[in-house]
């Protein structure tokens, strides 16, 4: 593999949006203050203000494994321990769209041999005005419902019911995603798989239980900007990017056009650069 010994950083891509939920979503907590007759399963909460949050890690999982199956990767790497494998694809090829952009430790070990993951996915947390919703819900527990569900003896016929906490549809959370710009021939690549991502994702599930019917999310797209070095620097502003019809998501069409849209941007932008520190 030929190694490449810098790593640059033209500037950085953000994508701001919400994740509403059309179902109930179960993201799951430490159940070790779990009682007699309390909850089975309970959602991961923030240790301060006690509201269910969607943790950056479980998004970007899950946004992981669907580009590994979108494009027919192997399951190569162990995550986990041999008893309990947790199997997923990386190969620190740059090449590869998968690596690429959620990252792959080095398979030599050597130095430089590594490709840091390019996004960033932060926390996701309750919008203010869900926050207030939810607030007001009746139960056991804040922010969130119980749902019964049955495991059933398929020879007795004896149902064994557990309780789950979900937050509830409707609830919605706010995301933003930072992507790195190294590498500028890959940058228009990296932000259309990106949003597809996001599209797929509303067509798949969240946390727990999706099959069961879980975790179903509708994503909208409300900001999009390039930051250039020039920004950090403070010679520049940032650069908004259109968007398509407020309340749609960028799939498609419109996820070509804004990942065109910033490569041209980031190309000229950093074509300037050069030019003027040649001079
Ligand atoms: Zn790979």
């Amino acid at each position: 593999m030929t190694t490449t010994r810098t790593k640059p950083l033209h500037g950085k891509v953000l994508l701001h949006g919400t994740l509403s939920c059309r179902s109930g979503l179960r993201i799951g907590g430490s159940d070790g203050e779990l009682a007699i007759g309390g909850l089975d399963a309970t959602v991961i909460r923030d240790p301060l203000t006690r509201q269910p949050y969607i943790p950056g890690s479980s998004l970007k999982g899950k946004l992981r494994s669907l580009l590994e199956r979108f494009f027919d990767k192997e399951f190569n790497h162990n995550g986990g321990t041999p008893n309990n494998p947790i199997w997923r694809h990386e190969c620190a090829d740059p090449a590869c769209p998968v690596c690429r952009l959620f990252g792959a430790s080095s398979p030599s070990r050597e130095r430089g041999d590594n490709l840091p993951a390019r996004v960033l996915v932060s926390d996701c947390f309750l919008t203010e005005e869900s926050e207030k919703e939810l607030a007001g819900i009746e139960g056991g527990m804040p922010y969130t419902e119980w749902k019964t569900e049955n495991g059933l003896d398929r020879i007795t016929c004896a149902a064994n019911p557990r309780q789950i906490e979900r937050v509830p549809a409707g609830a919605v959370f706010a995301f933003s995603l930072v992507y790195a710009v190294g590498d500028l021939t890959t940058v228009k690549e990296d932000l259309l798989h990106l949003l597809t991502l996001l599209r797929l994702l509303e067509d798949d599930a969240l946390g727990g239980g999706g099959s069961r019917g879980n975790g179903r999310v509708g994503v909208t797209l409300t900001a999009a900007e390039v930051r250039t070095r020039g920004f950090y620097l403070g010679t520049e502003p940032a650069k908004a990017l259109s968007l398509a019809a407020e309340g749609s998501l960028a799939g498609g069409e419109n996820a070509r056009t804004l990942s065109e849209e910033a490569a041209r941007y980031l190309a000229t932008a950093v074509a300037t650069k050069t030019t003027e520190s040649a001079q």
